[in-house]
């Protein structure tokens, strides 16, 4: 049974007294206040990127998180944590947390604070009017990859097959779209293949559009641990901290990533340093590839990337005579407009080779959201939930069956794309919006559009930590939601591993968890029926491991919450037979070391299991594909008007996105700008009259940025770089979407720099 709201609220996020109210200062890096001594500690695992660190919360009397510490016995983090992670109970303590449901005055135009059963009218009456009047897909969602798998998967089921709507997305689109899209083209399934422990077992890592030391920092340590001295490769435009740290940069041409994969496939096959055998028993498509790389040269290559021959053979001499070498990418290649087929050129490269399957290899798509990968398998957007398809009828009755629906009640199409949903809302299709723990209005695309079609929804809903995000100042009716460390679920790491995340602390004032609120929109909704059976996270994640089983994902084999916790997190697949395997090989690593070492420990077959050992993918006849499509002209190239290219990127390892949370902390604001800077060439400063600190102004065809000036060679002439954590980077960015995956390519775009 659903608990009644009265009760939710009472046991969910009762009123706070003195010794649960969390301040910053009490937060400092691994600093206990003298006044509050730890009772306990229990482990969850990070909210904020898709590593998926432990943290170790230290809690006092009453059960209430005090601190944190990086948990040294998980097999992710071993005992380290980036400043996002060291200070993740910060943002829970902000003053501008939604503390209850707000809807806005009709006459005063201000938001104004209500009861739930209000707030709870409000929804269903707008939401239900909305589609009575502007048929049943006048609706939609945008959610997120921050919140746990349960809520994700209830919320899409309740949305889909509760409230009869089509049209939702999630701000993974805006990160993961094209990993998920080229995997499932190129494997049959989105399987990132590869466990952390491939950092340590690399010859060479080669990182396409990545930047580990700030984004991913704890994956780096992961690559400074190893021990073979490998060679470090990154392909970047820009001399990012990742680029200076490795043994060889290349700098090429931004977006000319695609042709330089291609480039460096014909070398491989010119120099016969590819694995026939393998491509001969698990691979379709090959032939047509090898005849299509044929017209890319070293010397066209060269041409077009800016990459010097000599650079190029010397990369493939490395990918050819290293036994185990890792292709690793993310934001670079991800958000192009041409983002699958260049993901996919990177597959190439591995497969063609054979550096998969093994220690030390794989086409490895880090991802970005604590759990991207959760809405990856159960958002209910792209795919049906557990990754099945709606369009196939045999899908939608096995999932029919799982979760007591009639086939029919399940849409047998996608709905639309983020971008697509946006289009609707502007042409006055979709007309209510339901935005779920993310920031359009900072974070979309040519942000000025965006607001402006925010703008003509009839009703926007924003559930919210905080009532103070851009999006959320444009709602008519905020949801105060509880934040990471306030609830539990599961969060799915760039790994395959599922880690728990514990409750630690209480929401503030009527702020819920997100699954209580789905719960209570399903009753007022008048479908509470449907999901009788989703009484709780652990419950809905009993369900889900049914929705699993069979697909390649099954983790059918993990008994609860409490198996993930005992075992450091489990990695996908976890079917029985599996589990039977990893209980007879536990108990031997038990026996052989009665006192397990978590650093003996963590590079055994129970904590870091990679796929393809078999050389078995998934599409039916169980081979990889070589996919390939001639690359395209960057969509918005530089002129006479807009000289310059924009590069956006993350700003430093303390920020996060639009900084909903991280700017909530006053020891993450000291380690990051908190103005907007601009790299620029040295070159480029001086004949624009820049020098380090002044004002310049950004301007593109679509709005300008103020910003100060950093003067690097960091940059080549005739580029510059904003960090994407600002609000008004978005306003200069160009909307370009990959084909594909409808990701946007927030990479480059044209723009003018001035001195302000
Ligand atoms: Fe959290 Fe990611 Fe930092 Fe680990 S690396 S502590 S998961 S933000």
């Amino acid at each position: 049974m659903i608990p009644p709201l009265d009760e939710l609220l009472h046991a969910r996020s009762g009123p706070m007294t003195a010794d649960m109210v969390l301040h910053p200062a009490d937060f400092g890096l691994g600093r206990v206040p003298a006044r509050l001594k730890p009772a306990a500690t229990t482990n969850s695992v990070c909210g904020f990127c898709s590593t998926g660190c432990s943290l170790t919360i230290h809690l006092n009397a009453n059960g209430e998180a005090i601190n944190l510490s990086a948990n040294r016995d998980y097999p992710v983090n071993l005992g380290m944590a980036c400043p996002k992670g060291w200070e993740a109970l910060t943002p829970l303590a902000a003053p501008d947390r939604a503390t209850t449901p707000l809807l806005r005055v009709k006459k005063s135009g201000a938001l104004a604070p209500v009861s739930w059963k209000r707030a709870l009218a409000a929804f269903t009456e707008h939401f239900k009017r909305t589609q009575r009047d502007h048929g049943p897909h006048s609706i939609a969602f945008l959610s997120t990859g921050q919140i746990v798998m349960e809520e994700m998967a209830l919320l899409g089921a309740l949305f889909k097959f509760g409230m009869g709507a089509l049209h939702c997305d999630s701000n993974t689109r805006q990160c993961m779209a094209t990993s998920h899209v080229a995997y499932k083209q190129s494997f049959g399934f989105d399987a990132p293949p590869y466990t952390y422990a491939d950092f340590e077992e690399s010859d060479a890592l080669i990182f396409i559009g990545a930047n580990p030391c700030i984004a991913h920092p704890i994956m780096w340590q992961r690559v400074m641990m190893n021990k073979r001295k490998p060679e470090i490769v990154v392909v970047d435009p820009r001399a990012t901290e990742t680029a200076q740290a490795a043994t060889l940069h290349v700098v090429l041409r931004p977006k000319s990533d695609l042709t330089l994969l291609y480039g460096l496939a014909h070398l491989l096959i010119a120099r016969g340093a590819v694995k026939k055998d393998f491509i001969a028993a698990h691979t379709t498509n090959y032939d047509a590839f090898a005849a299509f790389v044929a017209t890319f040269t070293p010397q066209h290559t060269a041409a077009e990337t800016g990459v010097p021959v000599a650079t190029l053979h010397r990369l493939v001499e490395i990918i050819a005579t290293r036994e185990h070498v890792s292709f690793w990418w993310t934001m670079g290649v991800n958000q192009s407009h041409e983002a699958t087929r260049t993901a996919q050129a990177i597959i190439n490269l591995a497969l063609m080779t054979g550096h998969i399957g093994r220690p030390g290899t794989g086409a490895n798509s880090i991802t970005g959201q604590c759990n991207a990968m959760g809405s990856r398998l159960f958002g209910n957007a792209t795919s049906l939930l557990g990754g099945y398809d709606f369009a196939k009828p045999e899908h939608r009755e096995h999932v029919g069956k799982i979760l007591g629906l009639a086939p029919a009640q399940i849409p047998d199409h996608n709905g639309y794309a983020y971008d697509q949903i946006l289009d609707a809302i502007d042409r006055g299709e979709i007309r209510a919006l339901w935005v779920i723990a993310t920031n359009p209005a900072h974070s979309w695309i040519n942000q000025t559009r965006a607001k402006e079609i925010l703008g003509k929804l009839d009703f926007l809903v924003v559930q919210d930590m905080y009532a103070t995000t851009e999006t959320a100042r444009m709602a008519d009716l905020v949801l105060p939601a509880a934040g990471w460390g306030e609830k539990e679920g599961i969060l799915i790491n760039s790994e395959r591993r599922l880690g728990l995340v514990k409750k630690v602390a209480r929401a503030p004032g009527q702020a819920l968890s997100d699954f209580a609120i789905f719960q209570l929109v399903a009753e007022a909704w008048g479908c509470g029926e449907l999901f009788r059976a989703w009484s709780s996270p652990e419950a809905t994640f009993q369900i889900l491991k049914q929705l699993s089983a069979g697909q390649p994902c099954d983790f059918s084999g993990i008994r609860d919450y409490a198996h993930i916790e005992t075992s450091g997190g489990i990695q996908w697949p976890f079917n029985a037979a599996e589990a039977a395997v990893c209980s007879m090989e536990d108990e031997r690593c038990q026996m052989e070391r009665p006192e397990p070492s978590s650093i003996t420990h963590r590079n055994s077959s129970i904590q870091q299991r990679r796929l393809f050992a078999d050389g078995k993918f998934f599409h039916a006849d169980g081979r990889a594909k070589f996919l390939f499509d001639p690359p395209r002209p960057m969509p918005e190239p530089p002129d006479t008007e807009y000289p310059f290219i924009l590069l956006t990127g993350r700003g430093s390892s303390s920020q996060w996105h639009t900084g909903s949370r991280t700017d909530k902390s006053a020891v993450l604001r000291k380690l990051a700008p908190t103005v907007l800077t601009v790299e620029i060439h040295p070159d480029d400063a001086e004949r624009l009259g820049l020098s380090a600190g002044d004002r310049a102004t950004i301007r593109s065809r679509r709005g300008e940025a103020e910003a100060i000036a950093v003067v690097t060679a960091t940059v080549q002439r005739g580029q510059i770089f904003l960090p994407m954590h600002f609000e008004a980077v978005n306003r200069l960015t160009f909307p370009s979407f990959d084909p594909h995956s409808r990701q946007p390519s927030y990479k480059a775009c044209a723009v003018a720099v001035a001195k302000r």
